[in-house]
């Protein structure tokens, strides 16, 4: 198993970094670092002004770091390097732009699944921050449409005419699961699926030679309409169709679709059930970072519950630092 590591993170942001760094510092050996934008940091990069202040205590949240990471007040670019140097270590393979679909735990081992293949490991920390969101279509959503237009599954109640859109495990997965009690049509701009698991495969293939759904291949959306409160879908080839609804799923989830796909049980705010060690009801699978809380956390949070969690995958205490 070449793809076989003692610990994968999932996410480059502050609580990412420090869990890889965190990880070597313990003494894991094979580790990977996962994250989705072209570099570590993508909010820190995108969300904070040029020059920016970082406070250590941010809006007056006051923490004792606890770890092997030390962190301290500086500047948006500051920070940016201090982090770049923190990954400087040969111990840490890092993959960028791959975005991480889900974390499956499968006979004591996890299936961490991307659309460039996936990955096993014998622990996972997800640490995907807050700001995820859905990808959009190039064309304007009316917002009149918004109660039907949606970006996963959970909406429907069942008996509707649905479209779903995309070429991903998901699309795959929403169209087929959806078609049990709804009319449902996926479909998809390329000609063939060719970065989904051999599972989906086989499985849309089968509901679509059993007419269980209806999968239209290589054909593209000029446009939505609202047309008397349902979609009307204006395709390529000059034809439209109306649907009660309709579902993208052209990546980019939210972190709460990420974690119903990883089996994690919520709470009432839609939050991972978490132990004081922030590990979530599947055992071996954490969290750190924003998504441990509903709203606030800061950087040197996230940097300390790398360290609680790296302590308790490893049983030590401390370290080696
Ligand atoms: C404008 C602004 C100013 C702030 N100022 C401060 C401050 O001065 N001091 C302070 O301590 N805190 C500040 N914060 C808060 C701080 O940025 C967060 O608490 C911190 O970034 C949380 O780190 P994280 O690792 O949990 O998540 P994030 O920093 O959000 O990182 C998550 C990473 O995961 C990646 N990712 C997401 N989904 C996937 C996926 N499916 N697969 C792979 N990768 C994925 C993202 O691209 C991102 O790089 C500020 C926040 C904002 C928005």
């Amino acid at each position: 198993m070449k793809n076989l590591y003692d610990i994968i993170i999932v996410g480059g942001g502050p609580g990412g970094i420090a869990s890889a760094v965190e990880a070597s510092i313990f003494g894991l050996e094979k580790i990977l670092f996962i994250e989705k934008g072209e570099n570590h940091s993508q909010t820190i990069r995108q969300y904070y002004k040029d020059a920016k202040r970082v406070d250590k205590d941010w809006q007056g949240q006051s923490v004792d770091m606890e770890g092997n990471i030390e962190f301290f007040d500086g500047t948006k670019e500051s920070t940016l390097e201090y982090f770049e140097l923190l990954l400087d270590n040969e111990n840490i393979d890092t993959v960028f732009n791959c975005e991480v679909d889900r974390v499956v735990k499968e006979n004591d081992l996890f299936t961490v699944t991307t659309p460039q293949g996936s990955f096993t490991a014998k622990n996972v920390i997800v640490s995907i921050g807050r700001m995820g969101k859905p990808n959009k279509p190039s064309y304007k959503i009316p917002p009149s449409l918004k109660q039907v237009v949606n970006f996963n599954p959970y909406e429907c109640r069942g008996r509707e005419k649905i479209l779903v859109v995309g070429g991903g495990d998901s699309a795959v997965e929403y169209a087929c699961q959806l078609s049990c009690d709804n009319n449902v049509t996926l479909s998809y701009r390329r000609e063939s699926f060719n970065r989904i698991n051999d599972i989906n495969l086989e499985m849309v293939e089968r509901y679509d030679q059993e007419e269980r759904l209806r999968v239209r291949y290589g054909i593209d959306i000029d446009s939505i309409e609202n047309e008397k409160g349902k979609v009307k879908v204006n395709y390529n080839n000059g034809f439209y169709t109306i649907y009660d609804r309709v579902i993208y799923a052209l990546g980019g989830t939210t972190p709460v679709d990420f974690f119903r796909k990883s089996n994690m049980v919520l709470d009432e705010h839609d939050l991972p059930v978490i132990n004081e060690k922030f590990e979530t009801s599947v055992k071996g699978l954490y969290i750190a970072g924003d998504i441990v809380y509903k709203s606030g956390g800061s950087i040197a949070m996230a940097i300390n519950h790398a360290y609680h969690i790296l302590q308790d995958i490893t049983g030590e205490k401390g370290g080696l630092a």
